[in-house]
Formats: C-alpha cells, sequence, structure tokens
C-alpha cells in the first residue's frame, strides 16, 4: 500500500501533454495523436498533420495528479489519452521508478484510456476506459475490462491493484471549483474531503505555485450564526488570525492561509498525514517510551501557545496529528486559537459533549470560567493518562458517581492492570496534572522538568524529529481517512487493551 499512495513531489502544474517531464521515450501526443491513429498513419502522411496548435484544446480539461512513485503530473488538453508500459502510449508507464517495480509486469501495455465526449448537454464529460489485464481502479472500485466509467472530478485511478494509486483526476473545466471564492481558486485547486468535523470539512487542497498539498477547513459561518457584516467581529477575527499565523513551532499545525467570505472561512492548515494520536491509541495500546516522546513533544507545543499568550482550551487526543504512520513520529497540536476565530460558540459546542478532558474548575463554572492557562495543564493530564493507560480517567460507564462528579472530585478510575507496566514516575507525573485546584497543578514548564522526562536519548530524537518536520514536508505515504466522529465502534475493533474500560473510551470522543 505504501509505494503506491506515495505522491510525487511537485512536479508543477505545467505538465501537458506536449510540455509534460516525460522520458525520452514518451510519445508527443500533440494534435489528434492517440495511439490508434499513430499506429496506423503511414510515416509518409505525418508530414500532413497539421501542425498549427488550436488556441481552444492548449487550456486543459483535466490534470492528472500523479498519486504513484514515478508518475508525474499530466494535463489532458486533448480529446483522448492512452496510458501504459507500451512506448506509443500518449502516456508511458517507463520512467525508471516505475520500471523497476515489481508490480511493473502487472501493467498492460494499454492500461487505459481517458477521453471525453460532448454530452449530455452541450459539455463534454470525462471517461475513462479499462483496457487492461489485470483491472484499471476508480476510487478503488475495478471499472472492468473494455468498461467505461464516467471520470468525476478527485476520482483516483489505481493500477493493477485498488490500492495501488497512481493520479487523482481534476476536472478543470466542471463549475465544481467555482463554487470556492476566487481568492481560494487563486491560489489553491480544492480537491476531496480528507475528515470532517464538529466545525464543518477538512478538505484536501494543492497549493497552485508549488503543488504542495495542504489541509483546508471550510467552516460555514451560519452553522456558528456568523457573519462577517458584523464589523467589530470581522476585525478582531483579523486579528486573532493574524497572531495565530505567526505561530510557528514544529510541534504545532501551520496555518498557512485564512479566506473569510460572506458564508464560510477557509482555513488553510499544513497537511497531516499520520492522522489523529486518538485512532493510534485505538489500533494498539502505545509503548511507554513513545508515549513519553509523544507527550514530551504535546507539552513543547502547549508551552510555545502559552508563551504566545494562546490557550489552547481544547486540547485532546484528536486535536494532536501525527505526522507520518511510523510509531516514533513528530506530532502537532492543532485546533489552537479556534475559539477565536469562531467565537464562544464552537468552543461550547465542544464543551456540551463529553466533558472528558474538562478541568474542574470549567465544569464547576458551567463553562463561564476557569479559562487560565491549568485548564490546559488538566487536558494534559487527562491526555497522558489515556496514552499509558489506554483508558479515560473519567467514564460515564463508572456508574458510581455522574462523570461531574469525578471530575470535581478528582476520582480517576484507577485500574491497576492497566497501569502494572508503567514506571511510576510517569504515574506521577499524570497525578501532579490532574489536581483539582489549578493553582496547585504542575505547568507544563514544571511537567517538562519531570523526572520521567529527563531522557536525554529521547530529547534528541525528539529534537532530529522536530528539524526534519521543520523542512518541507515529505509525500503522502497514508490513505486519507474521511470519517465522521462520534464512531463508538471504532473502539470495539480496538484490540487496545486487555482492560474492559478501554470501550468507555468511545464515549469521550467528543460528540459533535
Ligand atoms: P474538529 O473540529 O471536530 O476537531 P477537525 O475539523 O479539526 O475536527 O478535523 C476533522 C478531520 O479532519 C479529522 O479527522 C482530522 O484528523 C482531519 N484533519 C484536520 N486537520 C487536518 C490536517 N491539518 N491535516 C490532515 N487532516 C486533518
Amino acid at each position: 500500500m505504501g509505494e503506491s499512495q506515495q505522491s510525487q513531489p511537485s512536479q508543477g502544474t505545467s505538465s501537458s501533454s506536449s510540455s509534460a517531464p516525460h522520458s525520452a521515450s514518451q510519445s508527443s501526443s500533440s494534435g489528434s495523436g492517440t495511439l490508434s491513429s499513430l499506429e496506423t498513419l503511414p510515416t509518409q502522411d505525418l508530414a500532413s498533420i497539421p501542425e498549427e496548435v488550436d488556441e481552444k484544446s492548449s487550456n486543459p480539461w483535466g490534470r492528472l495528479w500523479a498519486l504513484g512513485r514515478g508518475f508525474v503530473n499530466h494535463d489532458c488538453v486533448n480529446d483522448e489519452y492512452i496510458f501504459g508500459r507500451d512506448k506509443l502510449c500518449d502516456y508511458t508507464f517507463d520512467r525508471p521508478i516505475i520500471n523497476q517495480m515489481e508490480r511493473y509486469k502487472t501493467y498492460s501495455k494499454k492500461h487505459f484510456r481517458i477521453f471525453r465526449e460532448v454530452g449530455p448537454g452541450p459539455s463534454p464529460v470525462a471517461y475513462i476506459e479499462d483496457l487492461s489485464g489485470n483491472g484499471t481502479f476508480l476510487n478503488a472500485e475495478l471499472i472492468g475490462h473494455r468498461k467505461t466509467l464516467p471520470l468525476m472530478n478527485n476520482a483516483e485511478i489505481a493500477i493493477s491493484l485498488p490500492t495501488n494509486k497512481v493520479f487523482l483526476f481534476t476536472d478543470l473545466l466542471t463549475d465544481d471549483q467555482s463554487i470556492y471564492p476566487i481568492e481560494f481558486r487563486q491560489k489553491y485547486i480544492m480537491s476531496k474531503t480528507i475528515g470532517s468535523g464538529a466545525c464543518g470539512e477538512v478538505k484536501l487542497a494543492f497549493e497552485k505555485s508549488t503543488c504542495k498539498k495542504v489541509a483546508v477547513k471550510v467552516i460555514n459561518k451560519r452553522k456558528f450564526s456568523l457573519s462577517s457584516s458584523c464589523l467589530d467581529q470581522s476585525a478582531s477575527v483579523e486579528t486573532e488570525i493574524e497572531i495565530l499565523k505567526k505561530i510557528s513551532h514544529p510541534c504545532i499545525i501551520k496555518i498557512e492561509n485564512f479566506i473569510d467570505t460572506d458564508d464560510c472561512f477557509y482555513i488553510v492548515l499544513e497537511l497531516m498525514e499520520g492522522g489523529e494520536l486518538f485512532d493510534r491509541i485505538l489500533k494498539s495500546r502505545l509503548k511507554e517510551s513513545t508515549v513519553k516522546l509523544y507527550f514530551y513533544q504535546i507539552l513543547l507545543a502547549v508551552q510555545h501557545l502559552h508563551d504566545n499568550g494562546i490557550i489552547h482550551r481544547d486540547l485532546k487526543l484528536e486535536n494532536v496529528l501525527l505526522s507520518s504512520t511510523n510509531e516514533e513520529c513528530c506530532i502537532k497540536v492543532t485546533d489552537f486559537g479556534q475559539s477565536k476565530i469562531l467565537g464562544e460558540t464552537s468552543l461550547m459546542r465542544t464543551l456540551c459533549g463529553t466533558p472528558t478532558y474538562l478541568a474542574p474548575e470549567v465544569l464547576n463554572t458551567a463553562g463561564t470560567g476557569g479559562y487560565s492557562r491549568a485548564v490546559d495543564y488538566w487536558s494534559l493530564g487527562v491526555i497522558l493518562f489515556i496514552c499509558l493507560s489506554g483508558y479515560p480517567p473519567f467514564s460515564e460507564s463508572n456508574c458510581n458517581r455522574s462523570l461531574k462528579d469525578q471530575i470535581t472530585l478528582g476520582l480517576y478510575n484507577f485500574i491497576p492492570a492497566a497501569w502494572q507496566h508503567v514506571p511510576q514516575p510517569a504515574l506521577d507525573l499524570v497525578k501532579r496534572l490532574l489536581v483539582i485546584d489549578p493553582e496547585e497543578r504542575l505547568t507544563t514548564r514544571q511537567a517538562l522538568e519531570h523526572p520521567w522526562l529527563q531522557d536525554d536519548n529521547m530529547k534528541s530524537f525528539a529534537d532530529r524529529l522536530m528539524y526534519d518536520v521543520a523542512h518541507p514536508m515529505p509525500p503522502p505515504t497514508q490513505h486519507f481517512m474521511s470519517r465522521k466522529r462520534g464512531h463508538e465502534a471504532d473502539f470495539m475493533d480496538a484490540s487496545t487493551s486487555t482492560c474492559s474500560e478501554a470501550s468507555s473510551l468511545y464515549e469521550k470522543r467528543a460528540k459533535k
């Protein structure tokens, strides 16, 4: 799966059929040069092919973004392209990386055809035809030999195996892009949805100038009863955004751009390919050394936010994203300052969900106060508790007391079996963070000085990881997931913990 989903680093957007950086043997696909015409055309007739370029046809109608290693972006200008191993194909799979791969042998000489035909209606529709022996897949579905399917915007094309993705198709003529504001379209091409949360959808997009992938959070203002006609609010949002954009730390998601329209906010974020820490914990219990590596980075991130006057207020496993699918990787905290952009409404939605991570003082003031940095220290304690033990400290499934009582009285659920392999210093740090009195709670700075984190090897490894991510992001290696929140069944599948309490973590997922 890995290889097929790795995207080529930026190839530029000018890879039209005539200028695509194909190998030297790549057939020129100028004019009507499809494979069939080239195969049958007598050579003496070649000179008679008109050479003038049709102005209209030089505008691409579709763009194939390379997803597979060795593949390059390809603009569709002509009405038809054939893709395959054959040198006479319009797009030949003959680049060294491709033809050195084991699976190269499974590619057909003519693997698939992309073409467009007029109708229904006056505008052309793009199609893909499977010409292969081993199959061409559209969004992981086999097309079938000699069968044709419409090629929709954002469709993923895979060859020989449904997971061997080679291209993402962008229909440049449909008005899909036009639903996005011009300020956005000037810089980005919006692609598929990669997630959805309480505030709206998160989409993959490509930065036009660099082909860099970014994540775009699209927030519908109506959902939050926000209006940019409210000048005061607009002005304050601008100020907040300027502050948030300046936040730069290897363990904090970078806000790259922010576009404010009448209906929506478009928050352009650095893309993270490894998913949420929440999902990582569902898959398997983390090693103590991994928890230490992650928690150290989370502390650095939160400390940096605090040093810049930002209290996160919504720290939770879902807001810690991973840079890769490797266990030992860089983490980044996200969704900081969202309440500053969306106002209290957004945060209140979160707070109205299960209060797993909420500090006692927030519950005691019914969410109307207690917003000192200490609320983040508490949430950090909850995060560390779950990472180390695999279950949440406060849970509705503990029927003896209400959830609010458990939190406000600091009665965390201690299951000895789940903690038996956790070193005492790690548990000690949890206890010092989950302190009811905010004044007595450990700060991030104090937590960083805690004995459990005095591990030079871990720190220098974390520094290396952070240094690496501070440099341009590597190409994606992971399948994008699109899913809604509150999938309690996620946890049912988890072979996370032997502790039956692990399942109660479900209900802790922010219900939005
Ligand atoms: P919420 O607002 O409910 O916290 P988000 O809108 O932040 O949720 O995220 C929704 C989904 O999009 C999540 O699955 C999250 O992993 C994904 N996501 C959010 N930000 C990014 C990003 N920068 N890179 C990749 N995926 C992201």
